[in-house]
């Protein structure tokens, strides 16, 4: 039996954010909207060293809060908006646009961490 050969990504960030395998660029990572499936759909590769943790989020806010900050403080100061008006412009900004960001960041982080062969640091006894 021969196995099929396949070409890791070079650019990580591209297959990423596409949300595709590492590996073979073919099957889906996520099986849901940020849960990561058991093993790609295409080439069987086991997800299971996946672990971003509180990354993708981190990145999200960081993209995403400036544009809110300023966002809210335009309304305050240009308009005097109420507390109600930033409630419904603001905050569902910032929800939906940190929400838009996260599974490509998450993807990309996972594709980075198998690119790049992270592993959960071990203690050698
Ligand atoms: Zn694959």
């Amino acid at each position: 039996m021969t196995l099929p050969l396949y070409n890791p990504t070079t650019s990580p960030f591209k297959t990423g954010i596409a949300c595709k395998c590492p590996r073979c660029q073919q099957g889906r990572v996520f099986n849901g909207y940020l849960k990561v499936a058991k093993a790609c759909d295409a080439c069987g590769l086991d997800f299971g060293f996946s672990d971003t943790a509180d990354g993708p989020a981190f990145f999200a806010m960081s993209i995403v809060s400036p544009f809110s900050v300023a966002m809210a403080l335009w309304l305050q100061f240009a308009y005097e908006a109420p507390i109600w008006v930033q409630a419904i412009t603001t905050l569902p900004f910032t929800v939906l646009g940190c929400m838009f960001f996260l599974r490509p960041l998450k993807g990309w982080l996972l594709c980075s961490q198998y690119v790049h062969l992270v592993r959960e640091g071990k203690l050698k006894s």
